[in-house]
């Protein structure tokens, strides 16, 4: 079957046929129907710094955001049959180590994440521990499913951040994830929700399909956020920018007691004048991923928002132009490329 391989620790990915995955205890073979290129992809494409730790899996199926049915069982698997529809959680645990013991499994020392450390979506099979997977409705369309994880990032970023209702919230950042968290800030009670972006006419327009209040391209009229946004005005900020001067431009957003939550992966360290930080009695708090309880209410409210969220989807495409794809997302004239393994 063909499938999209990171082989190299350098640029690029390749597409390379690989017999069908087998299946072993506990485990199911999931025919991919639509799965996401995500901003981790790219970057493990580009391969930028902070995947160096992905080096020992080389070579590996990418691929985490993906939606399909359930083709076959593997021995001690019960709970799923054949023919049903699954989205899959990408990190799993190993549930034995003393993190996984002592209820933390988010930080199990022996975790495993799909799509980069083990093999992932981007192929027509993939084999996945059964207890991966979460059964979906019928009727939501693949694509929309696929839609799932990266949402869930932004649902765990909201949950970290917290929004009481009524507060005015800043989402730096317009790519999928800052995408998601404004869909879920406004969803959760935010007075206001503003997104910013820089030179991203397309995923700006994008944000207000989804509901924010205000988009803000930095490419207008300053490029400093406090040329748009006035200094202590708002209560939370959501950094998925990955660049390290967003922090220190968010910070200064925040009305006093204001809580900045960062979801972006940065290649450099970031500063932050650490004074004026804490007698504004400021939080920086990190997000990352997303527990089971942010994939049901994620999957809860999918089906009811599929027609706003589709609009994330710009371009569906069979995995014989993944390459492409991904180009379309480094030039910015993509928002979610969605690939179809089944089709073409
Ligand atoms: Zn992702
Ligand atoms: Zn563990």
């Amino acid at each position: 079957m063909l499938t999209l391989q990171k082989t190299d620790p350098r640029f690029g990915a390749v597409l390379a046929e690989k017999p069908e995955p087998s299946i072993g205890e506990g485990e199911v073979l999931v025919e991919v129907e639509a799965v996401g290129i995500c901003g981790s992809d790219i970057h493990m494409y580009e391969w930028t710094p902070g995947y160096e730790w992905v080096e020992l899996s080389l070579p590996v199926v990418m691929g985490h955001e993906f939606s399909g049915r359930v083709a076959k069982l593997g021995p001690g698997v019960s709970g799923l049959s054949e023919g049903t529809p699954v989205v899959v959680t990408p990190g799993y645990f190993c549930g034995t180590c003393a993190e996984c013991q002592a209820g933390r499994p988010d930080a199990c020392y022996n975790k495993k994440s799909i799509g980069l450390t083990v093999d992932g979506g981007f192929a027509r099979y993939v084999s996945v521990p059964a207890r991966t997977c979460i059964p979906i409705g019928e009727d939501l369309p693949p694509h929309i499913a696929a839609l799932t994880e990266p949402l869930v990032v932004g649902d765990r970023a909201v949950q970290i951040g917290t929004i009481e209702p009524g507060q005015d919230v800043v989402v730096l950042g317009p790519g999928i994830i800052g995408l998601a968290t404004a869909f879920i800030a406004k969803r959760s009670g935010a007075g206001s929700v503003t997104v910013v972006g820089k030179s991203d006419p397309l995923r700006l327009g994008i944000a207000k399909q989804l509901g924010a209040d205000r988009v803000i391209d930095l490419a207008d009229g300053g490029s400093r956020l406090s040329d748009h946004i006035e200094e202590r005005s708002v209560e939370r900020v959501f950094e998925a920018t990955g660049f390290g001067e967003s922090i220190t431009q968010g910070l200064g957003l925040l009305k006093d007691y204001g809580i900045m939550t960062s979801i972006g992966i940065h290649p450099a360290p970031a500063s932050i004048d650490i004074t004026p930080f804490v007698r504004r009695k400021l939080q920086l708090r990190g997000a990352h991923g997303g527990g089971r309880d942010c994939w049901d209410r994620v999957l809860a409210m999918l089906p009811d928002n599929q027609n706003a969220l589709g609009a994330i989807v710009t371009h569906q495409i069979p995995l014989s132009e993944a390459i492409e794809g991904f180009e379309l997302n480094r030039r910015r004239e993509a928002c979610k490329v969605v690939i179809r393994p089944g089709m073409g």
